[in-house]
């Protein structure tokens, strides 16, 4: 295969009347119908002057539309471009003029953020086959040249911006193409898989992981348009096989169902339960094992690598937290110049799964991607005797306090441990003296339901004297990308009142 699409015409020739996706508003369509809604959007490309090489800008929430046509723009040449709708005006400008589309799809039917986009845009009205959606046709300014082959771009995505501005990924064919054979067979996804689809297609564990490795196996996604913990919990009731997701909503879904009564899910066919895309608590873990009834996998990868690096296939009940063993044809290196103590280093990855680069950045690429392809990750971790992988913390996120290194996830863990902590972000603020003050921003489950002093207790019998928070914050929400994701650079600016 040299592009995308063709996932979609095998299923068409395998098993072209089974169910293909659920769309968000319950519609099921089979794979016949699934690749003609994406041709249908591939005319519509091209009677609107799309051109191979071109980006198609979709402002989206997940729906069959988002999914057709990203295919859609495979079966042209062009590249799709899914950003999140829910995010602001000028924030939408600024990838606009980034990646300087020659079309706009807004998916406004199930999106009241698309559909203000569009109005804002004044973007016209289209019937699809999908259902209708709102297209602004633009002159680009600039033309890329479309690659022959599976190194042409399929797809350019932006990161989840949680250290500084999001970045665009150019991700090849052959990136899409390796990541969803290589989720598919880590999940032994099959045609009887009915996947949850509740990630953003906007992100890369959700285009990868979810879109693309269904597509691969000819399993069913259920398309949820945005994350909902009594959606979800209904869902897995009425015969989802399969659930990824990132490690806040399985602590969502999980606070939703002791909320309501449910200590316990009953679900007799649901067979894979993941984490990816942030940090796994191993207090989550243990609690999610017991919820789901087994095992918690643990994912790792970054929209540079398109998702995958490592994964576990773990029996239930394991008290570690690894990210396992790197993912067949995926190499995994450390470069410990960069970690403080020995047998800890940045990651370094290198593979089929590795992106072409960052669009319109080659100084950025350069940095990121070293000249025989090993991508830094900006992440800390550690190989252990098995050779699975565990990531520390990242590198720009690292604390020093006192000479001595503390990683936020070990920190935020022992926070999370408490019964009334849904979760909680730590970062280190340079104060007096040169030395970082550890603050944490705690999620509690209602207010006034624990106090400070108890918090500082309880986590005072889990870390050392140097790794307990200077300060801790109690805190309703939490700034977080549409993926769940806490955004780690927005707290002090987010919280600066609590913070005078
Ligand atoms: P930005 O690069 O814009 O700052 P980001 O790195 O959060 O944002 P993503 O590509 O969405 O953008 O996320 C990848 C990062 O998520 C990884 O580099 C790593 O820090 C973290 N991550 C992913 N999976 C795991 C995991 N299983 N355990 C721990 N951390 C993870
Ligand atoms: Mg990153």
């Amino acid at each position: 295969f040299n592009r995308i699409h063709q996932l979609l015409d095998r299923n068409v020739a395998l098993r072209g009347g089974e169910t293909a996706v659920i769309d968000s508003d319950g519609r099921q369509v089979d794979w016949r119908e699934y690749s003609a809604i994406s041709e249908g959007y591939a005319e519509l490309m091209t009677r609107g002057g799309v051109r191979p090489g071109d980006r198609v800008l979709i402002v989206a929430e997940n729906c069959l539309s988002v999914a057709a046509s990203i295919f859609g723009a495979s079966r042209i040449g062009a590249w799709a471009v899914p950003v999140n709708a829910r995010m602001a005006p000028h924030e939408l400008d600024r990838i606009m003029s980034h990646a300087d589309p020659a079309m706009v799809i807004f998916t406004s039917q199930v999106s009241k953020e698309a559909a203000a986009h569009a109005d804002h845009c004044s973007a016209a009205s289209v019937a699809t086959g999908a259902g209708h959606v709102h297209v602004l046709w633009r002159d680009r300014t600039s033309e890329e040249v479309m690659e022959e082959g599976p190194g042409g771009v399929a797809v350019l995505l932006y990161t989840t911006g949680t250290t500084g501005d999001p970045k665009g990924v150019m991700l090849s064919h052959g990136n899409l193409l390796y990541a969803a054979k290589a989720s598919a067979e880590l999940r032994d996804l099959g045609p009887g898989d009915r996947v949850y689809g509740a990630l953003p297609l906007t992100h890369v564990f959700g285009l990868a992981s979810m879109l693309m490795a269904s597509a691969h196996a000819g399993a069913t996604v259920q398309l949820a348009a945005r994350f909902s913990p009594a959606a979800l919990y209904q869902a897995l009731l009425d015969g989802v096989t399969v659930l990824p997701a990132v490690p806040q909503m399985h602590a969502l879904l999980m606070a939703y169902a002791v909320e309501n009564g449910h200590e316990k899910l009953d679900s007799a066919v649901l067979r894979y339960v993941s984490s990816g895309a942030a940090p796994l608590d191993p207090a989550w873990k243990r609690k999610a094992e017991g919820f789901y009834g087994i095992a918690l996998q643990n994912g790792y990868g970054m929209t540079e690598s398109t998702a995958g690096v490592s994964g576990t296939r773990n029996p239930r009940g394991l008290a570690d937290i690894s990210v396992g063993p790197a993912l067949p044809g995926v190499e995994i290196a450390l470069d410990e110049s960069m970690g403080g103590e020995p047998g800890v280093g940045e990651v370094l990855t290198r593979g089929p799964h590795v992106m072409k680069g960052y669009f319109r950045n080659p100084s950025e690429t350069a940095k990121a991607v070293s000249a025989e392809g090993w991508l830094r990750t900006g992440d800390l971790g550690k190989i252990d005797e098995k050779q699975y992988l565990h990531i520390v913390g990242r590198c720009k996120e690292l604390i020093i306090r006192g000479g001595f290194n503390v990683y936020p996830p070990e920190v935020e863990a022992a926070l999370n441990d408490h019964p009334a902590v849904v979760q909680s972000a730590v970062i280190g603020r340079r104060g007096e003296g040169g030395n970082e003050d550890i603050l944490a921003f705690v999620q509690v489950t209602q207010p006034g339901v624990v106090q400070v002093s108890e918090l500082k207790e309880f986590v005072a019998g889990r870390l050392s004297n140097y790794k307990r928070p200077s300060r801790i914050f109690l805190v309703e929400a939490l700034p977080a990308s549409a993926t769940g994701k806490i955004l780690k650079h927005r707290l002090l600016s987010h919280f600066a009142d609590l913070l005078e």
